[in-house]
């Protein structure tokens, strides 16, 4: 399974407002159980901001952006320098990524960071997300890690995404006021009422509260991805929810499967061009559900960006799929009737054999 845990500030945080690294030790030791049984993982780390605060001795401190912006920068090395000392005792490879709003809503930039993070999973590297704080101005903030982790969940097509606090789920009303409050344990629909249930922002340390984590439930089931929101706190949390299957937290199933959610947004996007191809070439896209390669491509209309949403059409221009570039416009007709072991003699560079991935292609 492919799977994007999040962990929020209070997972990182110990009551005594020290780094838990107890605890992250722990979440680590039931990863790399995961990780061994062959699971891919993602972590979406908060605690940056918390952990800058807790090197420089600044717990009372200042409060204002600029200055939490500074301590993320000395926190987030700080605390991938614990997972890297943890994960390393398992031998498990970790990579960071930070990432803003900018960089997801780039196409390009966007298919860089997927493919990026894709390899990362498939070498059974660890990647560890933050939000790129240091840049993370207004305008490009996506402002809170749950939502951060949904859109992480979205971009490497994740089977489930975890989310960690210090709440056991989603409860009819707050635990913590009303001592009649029940844990629910499966939501199939976010409707206004469950919205209401989560109310505002209650962390005092990170920046989400039980409703950016309904919403990122929201955003990830209806980009196929089952969430569940959980406690850190409880005992082998990972372990049982990935590996068991046991009903912990709250849990809120795919809305549809992601291969569909994929073919949903290809169609959604605007076709920037066209690529005619020859018969072999619809034939292996049509009978053999194969991808699409440069040696089919007779020609190329239009000017379109790699990650470009594009049709292809046969000789007679009839439409037979559609699908995202891995090559801008210029590039495939430089490549197209060559094979595909020619791409790095022809461009100078490569990304990847085919122009369009089967997994990027709906046939119309
Ligand atoms: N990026 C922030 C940090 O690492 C956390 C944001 C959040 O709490 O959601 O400190």
């Amino acid at each position: 399974m492919r799977v994007v845990i999040k962990f929020g500030t209070n997972v990182v945080a110990a009551k005594n407002n020290t780094v838990a690294k107890t605890r992250l030790l722990e979440m680590v030791r039931q990863l790399a159980i995961l990780h061994a049984a062959g699971h891919q993982i993602a972590l979406v780390s908060s605690g940056a901001i918390f952990v800058g605060r807790h090197r420089l001795h600044s717990l009372s401190g200042r409060k204002d952006i600029p200055y939490k912006q500074m301590l993320a920068a000395v926190g987030q090395v700080k605390l991938l320098n614990i997972y890297e000392q943890f994960f390393d005792i398992y031998n498990i490879a970790i990579a960071q990524a930070l990432l803003t709003r900018g960089d997801l809503a780039d196409r390009k930039r966007y298919l860089n960071a997927r493919n990026t993070l894709d390899l990362l999973l498939k070498e059974g590297v660890i990647p560890i997300v933050n939000e790129n704080d240091v840049v993370g101005v207004e305008e490009i903030k996506i402002g809170d890690n749950d939502t951060l982790s949904a859109l992480i969940a979205n971009l490497v097509d994740a089977d489930l995404l975890v989310i960690l606090t210090d709440q056991a789920g989603l409860y009819t009303a707050d635990p913590r006021r009303n001592a009649a409050a029940e844990l629910i344990s499966e939501v199939s629909k976010i409707t206004d009422a469950i919205r209401a249930l989560a109310g505002g922002t209650d962390s005092e340390m990170g920046v989400g509260g039980m409703s950016t984590k309904i919403q990122a439930a929201e955003l990830a089931t209806r980009s196929g991805v089952e969430t569940i929101i959980a406690s850190g706190h409880e005992a082998n949390v990972l372990v049982r929810l990935v590996q068991r299957g046991e009903n912990l937290g709250t849990r809120f199933p795919a809305k549809i499967s992601h291969v569909e959610s994929r073919k949903r947004w290809i169609l959604a996007e605007a076709s920037r061009g066209s690529l005619i191809v020859d018969d072999g070439a619809v034939r292996a896209i049509i009978k053999q559900q194969k991808s699409l390669l440069p040696a089919g491509i007779v020609s190329v209309e239009g000017d379109f960006a790699r990650g470009s949403t594009v049709t292809v059409k046969n000789q007679t221009k009839q439409e037979i799929c559609r699908g995202t570039v891995n090559y801008k416009a210029q590039d495939i007709r430089a490549l197209q009737g060559h094979h595909s072991n020619k791409i790095e003699e022809i461009l100078g560079y490569n990304y990847g054999l085919t122009a369009i991935h089967r997994d990027n292609l709906v046939i119309l």
